[in-house]
């Protein structure tokens, strides 16, 4: 299978569904992270004394430290400017998808769900082009939203998350097996160890908290039934 997953900032396929992606990545399926911003705009550490170009080189270089932890097989981190992905055309964000899906033909195309999860206007302006170009394609791949669970934002209390509603949520992926890879990713993006020790304080461990990791699939639309271990089911 050919996966692509699209997301805004280096950190969010760690933090996100990097258990999902190293388990496809390590067992022969071919993946593709395509991040549409180096991060500049960040707010955490280091951003405190480095120009947007130095932060963006940096946090670029941690992107690569995490696809290669991942056995991630490719890796396109654009340039679009962080923080202000809502402000593009709509039809310019949808356009990059268009060329993606046309020229690399996924199976399966992962991004945020459209709450992005820590209702970030850039995560949520990747979900509306990734449905509006999946909905346009003569032959779309299967889009699946990625967010927490219920659960997992009542762990995370006081954070603002947004989850995926239990009743939406169509696939659960246990991805223990994948677990270090999934922290080793995280341990690549040292610019946000801030955001790292915040989630150190969960409630529970923070494997539990991460074993399993949640989708929702939203094209070709899903009847409601639930589906554990595979994205291919
Ligand atoms: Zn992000």
């Amino acid at each position: 299978m050919r996966i692509l997953a699209v997301f805004a900032h280096p950190d969010d396929e760690a933090f996100g569904p990097s258990g999902t992606l190293s388990g496809y990545a390590l067992t022969g399926h071919t993946v593709r992270l395509v991040t549409m911003t180096r991060g500049e705009a960040g707010t955490l550490g280091p951003a405190q004394h480095l120009s947007r170009e130095e932060l963006g080189r940096l946090r670029s270089g941690e992107l690569r430290c995490s696809a290669a932890a991942l056995h991630l097989s490719e890796l396109l981190i654009h340039d679009y400017p962080d923080g202000k992905l809502s402000e593009l055309p709509a039809e310019e964000g949808v356009n990059i998808l268009r060329r993606e899906i046309e020229a690399w033909h996924p199976d399966i195309l992962i991004t945020f769900h459209c709450g992005g999860i820590s209702g970030h206007p850039d995560h949520q302006a990747i979900s509306r082009w990734c449905i509006q170009a999946v909905r346009e394609e003569g032959v779309p791949p299967r889009l699946f939203a990625f967010g927490i669970s219920e659960e997992q934002a009542r762990r995370a209390h006081n954070r603002g998350l947004i989850p995926i509603p239990d009743d939406e949520i169509t696939h659960v992926i246990d991805v223990t097996p994948y677990l270090k890879y999934k922290l080793d990713a995280i341990g690549c993006h040292q610019s946000q160890s801030a955001a790292w020790e915040k989630m150190k304080h969960l409630e529970g461990s923070i494997e539990s908290y991460f074993r399993n990791e949640h989708f929702s699939q939203v094209w070709p639309e899903s009847f409601s039934r639930m589906c554990h271990g595979r994205l291919e089911d």
